[in-house]
């Protein structure tokens, strides 16, 4: 399945298939260098993949540490002064081959390096459908996460699932957060669909038809933020279920997808308690359940500190914290919610976990 955004201009495709290294070429052939960016990880597994790709092309190699420790500033800068160092021209392609991790790195080097270079993403992750589309590069500061960095769009996300047959299913759990979280910014229907594709553990390990939930995935961020690109209205919605979840994954540093699920639940409290909606909390804790997320970390949680947490999101501002909440599935709408309520909704939230 092939997409191409829709922005007034600079616009790119983005692939979506089992085998779309083939299409690399028309990419890359007229570049006088390219530097593919490897994930360790990433690396160990598919080698004989990206030393074809390599001698291909003359390119250079650069494996960098797995997930998130490449995205730091020391790193950033013995990478760019490596790079600096082998007399790349302007004429020069970054291929980032990892998850969310390695893109968002290669694509703050492809925009930093001699004031910009190209850049393309060969996702390897669930997760990196979200990450490589809307253009976000970056790397953490001690200040928090993806603090320095940059609006760079790459030239061509080649997505090819073949990569996904080395994840983990601990990843698997973390990218289906944000597939599930585009389904329930989309409508009922989706919801209604994904939920009976992928019912339990088996059935989502077995990835069956990812590339269509992938796709529909990718099209309603693209769909978000072409109509908002710089983060002011719109934009937000994106944030569905991560204020509680950045607060929880910051909290017991677990992957990013599985405190957005507990986020997920925990907004749909929430939105029970403030819009005087019915939304059947047990059947989202149930499917939690049923995919077997690791679950046990709740009853550790505590609210004041993450209370605090959350009031330290940079999507809030002086009234307090902000949260997405859902009008109805597919119908999203960002409201600011007061100590109380988030008390409160802790209280119902802990209880579903107790049971
Ligand atoms: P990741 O890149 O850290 O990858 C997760 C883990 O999977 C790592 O250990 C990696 O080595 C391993 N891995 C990757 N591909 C593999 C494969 N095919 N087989 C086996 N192992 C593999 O994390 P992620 O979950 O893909 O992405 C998270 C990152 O994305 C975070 O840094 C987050 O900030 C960023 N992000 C960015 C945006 C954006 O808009 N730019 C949006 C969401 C998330
Ligand atoms: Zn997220």
């Amino acid at each position: 399945m092939k997409l191409e955004t829709t922005y007034k201009s600079n616009n790119y495709p983005i692939i979506i298939e089992h085998h779309a290294l083939n299409q690399l070429h028309d990419y890359i052939k007229n570049y006088q260098d390219i530097v593919l960016v490897i994930d360790q990880k990433v690396e160990n597994e598919w080698s004989h993949i990206t030393d074809f790709i390599a001698s291909e092309y003359e390119a250079h190699k650069l494996i960098v540490p797995s997930g998130e420790t490449t995205k730091t500033l020391s790193f950033y800068e013995e990478t760019i002064e490596s790079l600096l160092s082998k007399q790349l021209t302007r004429n020069t392609c970054l291929i980032a081959i990892g998850g969310g991790a390695t893109g968002d790195f290669t694509g703050f080097l492809a925009s930093t390096l001699l004031r910009g270079v190209d850049f393309i993403q060969i996702p390897t992750t669930i997760l990196a459908h979200d990450s490589s589309v809307g253009g976000k590069v970056g790397i953490n500061s001690k200040h928090g996460k993806n603090l320095i960095g940059a609006f760079y769009r790459p030239k061509a996300v080649i997505y090819d699932l073949n990569f996904l047959s080395t994840l983990p299913y601990s990843e698997i759990l973390s990218g289906y957060a944000e597939v599930y979280k585009h389904a329930l910014l989309n409508d009922i229907e989706s919801v209604n669909h994904i939920e009976a594709q992928y019912s339990d553990e088996q059935a989502l390990k077995s990835l069956d038809e990812i590339e269509y939930y992938l796709y529909k995935g990718v099209q309603t961020k693209l769909n978000i933020i072409v109509a908002d690109e710089k983060e002011s209205n719109v934009r937000k919605f994106l944030n569905l279920g991560h204020t509680f979840g950045h607060a929880v994954e910051y909290k017991f540093k677990i992957p990013h997808g599985h405190a957005v699920m507990i986020g997920i639940v925990f907004q749909f409290i929430v939105t029970n308690i403030m819009l005087n909606k019915s939304f059947n909390i047990a059947h989202y804790v149930n499917y939690l359940r049923e995919l077997n997320y690791p679950l046990d970390i709740v009853n550790d949680l505590e609210f004041e500190s993450l209370y605090k947490l959350m009031l330290n999101d940079k999507k809030n501002d002086e009234q307090g914290v902000q949260m997405v909440l859902l009008k109805d599935i597919g119908d999203p709408i960002v409201r600011h919610v007061d100590y109380k309520t988030l008390s409160k909704a802790f209280a119902e939230f802990k209880s579903y976990f107790n049971k």
